[in-house]
């Protein structure tokens, strides 16, 4: 159904009323009919707006979603994992990452928690 064009035929019909009081009443509720329309279609508008927003959103974030598990593959991540040593700190105990290259050559590294030497 179209609504204006609906809209206007029961004004025309509302025009060729004879009874004048009560064809003010209605004249004034189509009037208020109009304006809540309008109001509808403005929401419309802005849910279609939002709509589109979103959808361009969701893609962005598509996007970055597939650059990110692009770059680090579960290859990478084993790579990674293999560089790595954990340790447990002499004197506080508490577990620490260290690189397997930094280990290997002697160097001694200092706990991030306490500050104790790590060989
Ligand atoms: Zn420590």
């Amino acid at each position: 159904m179209d609504f204006k064009s609906e809209f206007y035929k029961i004004q025309e019909a509302v025009e060729s009323l004879k009874d004048s009081e009560n064809k003010e009443i209605i004249k004034s509720l189509l009037l208020l009919i109009d304006n809540l329309n309008d109001k509808v279609e403005g929401i419309q508008v802005n849910v279609e707006t939002i709509q589109e927003n979103v959808e361009f959103l969701d893609n962005d974030i598509s996007e970055i979603q597939e650059d990110l598990f692009e770059e680090v593959s579960i290859e990478d991540l084993e790579d990674i994992e293999d560089d790595f040593k954990e340790v447990t700190c002499t004197k506080c105990n508490k577990p620490i990452f260290i690189e397997s290259s930094a280990l290997e050559s002697g160097i001694s590294i200092p706990c991030p928690f306490c500050g104790e030497n790590i060989n």
